[in-house]
């Protein structure tokens, strides 16, 4: 398989290009097609398989194709309202390190489009964060708690409403017993539960992520491993 028979958008087989990336991994065979055919898809992987790419790649292009009418929507400069972020995609990640990584491989592949990647995590100033998140992103990265923080507050710095993809990698590794007091929240505030497509990577499959799907992924999810 290629990249460019993927059914993907020409801009985002340029940013392939210029990653250097040749050819796809197997478990991008599996997850390319499957979620540009608009699937929610589970993938057991570990890092270093190329999983990140996996769900960024397609996800991206498909947001490209929309770019017009979802990207770049700013919040107005002007306006008495405290400004807003509001992502097309969510991944939510275990670590701030994992998050950093994650946002620069964002970057690489938002490149040649409208769509704004921004990584928000615990340890890293709330005001800071609150700053950059008011400038608009499309793309948000950050880890659960912090997550959950800008969701619960309700004070218009995050919203969830124009949310398409929800992503959860590394999902076992933030899946302790109280998993559900932080993803919950996060899970939970989006509104457009139809329209909405989740993705899963886990390096193992436990029963708290066997939950977690069950829980929010179509019940016809694509799993591969
Ligand atoms: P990951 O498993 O997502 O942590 O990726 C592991 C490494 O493989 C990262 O440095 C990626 O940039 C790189 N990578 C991912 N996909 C490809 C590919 N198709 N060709 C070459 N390198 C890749």
């Amino acid at each position: 398989a290629k990249f460019a028979d993927a059914g993907l958008h020409p801009a985002m087989l340029e940013n392939i290009a210029m990653a250097g990336y040749k050819d796809p991994t197997p478990i991008q065979q599996y997850a390319i097609p499957a979620i540009v055919l608009n699937n929610d898809v589970i993938g057991i992987a570990q890092t270093g398989s190329g999983k990140t790419a996996a769900y960024m790649i397609p996800i991206l292009s498909k947001l490209m194709g929309k770019a017009k009418k979802w990207a770049g929507v700013r919040p107005d400069p002007g306006s008495q309202m405290a400004v807003t972020a509001e992502p097309l995609v969510l991944i939510i990640v275990p670590t701030r390190e994992l998050a950093i990584q994650i946002f620069n491989e964002a970057r690489k592949f938002c490149y040649r489009s409208m769509l704004r990647p921004a990584v928000v995590y615990g340890g890293g100033h709330m005001n800071a964060q609150r700053e950059l998140l008011s400038r608009g992103c499309d793309v948000l990265i950050g880890t659960p708690g912090r997550l959950k923080d800008f969701v619960v507050r309700a004070d218009r710095t995050l919203s969830l409403h124009r949310l398409k993809y929800v992503v959860i990698d590394e999902a076992d590794e933030m899946l302790h017993d109280d998993w559900h007091d932080e993803l919950s929240p996060i899970l939970n505030a989006q509104q457009q539960l139809g329209a909405m497509r989740y993705v899963m990577f886990s390096a193992t499959f436990p029963k708290a992520a066997r939950d977690l799907a069950k829980e929010y992924l179509a019940e016809d999810h694509v799993r591969f491993r």
